[in-house]
């Protein structure tokens, strides 16, 4: 018996590591702040070096060279359709960027969200809010001055989303129903609060993400990792403030069409893939089921 007893226990062990593991893969999938985005990578990147499936879409045109990411296991099947990407930019609007993305994106027809932060806005870049929004992109609400929400009261969570959406509002005459905040970093009063502001909290695709702030001097980088990365449903994390990232879109845009891609803002995306979405107080990464 005793035997048989220390026998099982090892098992057990084993057990428990797996499933420890299994957890530790879940987390780092869910979670994709700035702040978390490196370890997040590493397991991403050990499952595609010895997984060679492809999610294949029979509308794509152009198949890449390479061998296609894994998918993320919370995507949608590959549709019938052409797959579809929302393009976010964060932070802005900026004197320097903003217009210039707005000009490339009018010639080619893509459409985008800009999640503004009020404080920007407010100092004289009215007219590049309501230019954005003229031109069929969406204006989502980044809060007023990009502190850590989770950092902050409920109270003061509210008035940095409150007073964006107000501000928001005065331009295009509507509030916004998407919310990003600052970092990624959110929490269940956070989405609650976001829901009573009838808003939903998108954050974006881990595997997409290609790190912008961490490549002000390479554009390449920045449209190679997005276009290999892709992925039918991906939310994509961008900084209109970055050059760098105004420099990569042509190249971006142009892979991204290659491979068959349409653009929608975030709403019309989450629209398309699933019906009744996006849901005011829920978060999403990129359309999958809603936390
Ligand atoms: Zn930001």
């Amino acid at each position: 018996m005793f035997k048989n007893k220390s026998s099982v226990i090892p098992i057990n062990v084993a057990v428990m590591m797996i499933i420890a593991l299994i957890i530790s893969i879940s987390v780092s999938i869910a979670g994709c702040g700035d702040t978390s985005a490196e370890t997040s990578y590493q397991p991403d990147e050990t499952t595609n070096q010895v997984t060679t499936a492809a999610p294949t879409s029979t509308t794509t045109p152009t198949p890449l060279p390479t061998p296609e990411p894994t998918p993320d296991p919370a995507l949608l099947e590959p549709s019938e359709d052409a797959p579809v990407i929302a393009l976010t930019f964060d932070d802005g609007p900026s004197l320097r960027d903003t217009g210039k993305l707005l000009d490339l994106l009018k010639t080619e027809e893509v459409s985008a969200t800009f999640f503004v932060l009020g404080g920007q806005v407010e100092i004289g870049r009215e007219e590049l809010v309501k230019r954005a929004y003229q031109e069929g992109h969406e204006i989502g609400n980044h809060t007023y001055s990009h502190q850590i929400l989770t950092g902050l009261s409920q109270s003061e969570v509210r008035d940095e989303l409150k007073k964006t959406s107000d501000i928001i509002k005065n331009i295009i005459g509507e509030d916004p129903t998407v919310m990003r905040p600052p970092t990624g970093a959110w929490s269940d009063e956070i989405a609650a609060i976001s829901g009573e502001l009838n808003m939903s909290v998108i954050n974006w695709n881990w595997q997409s993400c290609p790190e912008d702030w961490n490549h002000h001097d390479d554009p390449e980088h920045i449209a190679n990792h997005v276009i290999e990365t892709a992925q039918n449903g991906h939310i994509v994390l961008l900084h209109d403030t970055n050059e760098a990232t105004v420099s990569a879109m042509p190249a971006m845009i142009a892979g991204l069409k290659e491979r068959g891609f349409r653009f929608m803002t975030v709403s019309q995306m989450l629209s398309h893939l699933g019906e009744g979405h996006p849901q005011a107080g829920s978060v999403y990464h990129t359309y999958a089921q809603p936390e």
